[in-house]
């Protein structure tokens, strides 16, 4: 198990320090095994390989500032350099980052509140392309009758799905242990995912049925139309 360990020179604690030829150093560690969610810290984790800009913050003055971190060797220690203040650009980055975070939940459990009512819209809408290519007067065997009613069982469904994943779901997050924040949105995250990719898959498959079998039965019934 290679040591995750970085300790690095603050560049926010040690700012204005260096006057008059003392240089303190103000070191902090941080242990990138488990670092801030937003950063992937595998990269540097496991091989030497290119060095890694990350963004930290200073457990004394919190403040962000940025450093790059390398691996010495496969598996040897993390030597951190380049600290200094969070440039602009990473400072908007880092923004994104939370607000993306943020909103992922909302994102999803709006996106199923919205493909409710399209899916159930595409049930009237379906109903309505076979009042526009059959006439009244023509009637369905029940083969035909049960392969029309498909697409809109599908698309109801599909709504059923999208209503289970804007459901609300019970999560016991304690706000003093941000680790259970995480693991409930991780959670509610993973479970609405199942059931938004679902859902979706059988909406579109549901349009291509509805298509084809609005355009089968036109064909098998071309003779109603003329009579
Ligand atoms: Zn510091």
């Amino acid at each position: 198990m290679a040591n995750n360990e970085v300790t690095i020179t603050c560049p926010i604690c040690n700012a204005g320090h260096t006057t008059g030829g003392t240089a303190t150093t103000i070191q902090h560690t941080y242990d990138l095994t488990n670092y801030q969610i937003p950063i992937e810290a595998m990269a540097i984790t496991e091989s030497p390989e290119g060095a890694k800009t990350l963004i930290f913050n200073c457990p004394a003055k919190q403040a962000l500032f940025q450093a790059a971190v390398k691996r010495r060797e496969k598996n040897g220690l993390i030597d951190a350099f380049d600290m200094e203040a969070i440039s602009p650009t990473n400072s908007v980055l880092f923004d994104i980052g939370k607000q993306m975070i943020s909103d992922s939940l909302k994102v999803s459990s709006s996106f199923c509140a919205t493909m409710i009512p399209v899916c159930t819209g595409a049930i009237g809408v379906y109903t309505a392309l076979f009042a526009i290519v059959l006439p009244k007067t023509c009637s369905f065997g029940i083969t035909t009758g049960i392969v029309t009613l498909l697409p809109a069982l599908a698309f109801i469904i599909a709504a059923t799905g999208f209503a289970y994943g804007a459901f609300p779901r019970y999560q016991n997050v304690v706000l003093a242990d941000p680790q259970s924040i995480e693991t409930s949105r991780e959670n509610i995250f993973r479970s609405r995912q199942v059931w938004v990719v679902a859902s979706f898959a059988l909406f579109c498959l549901a349009i291509v049925g509805a298509v084809i079998v609005v355009l089968w039965v036109a064909a098998t019934h071309l003779s109603c139309t003329a009579g």
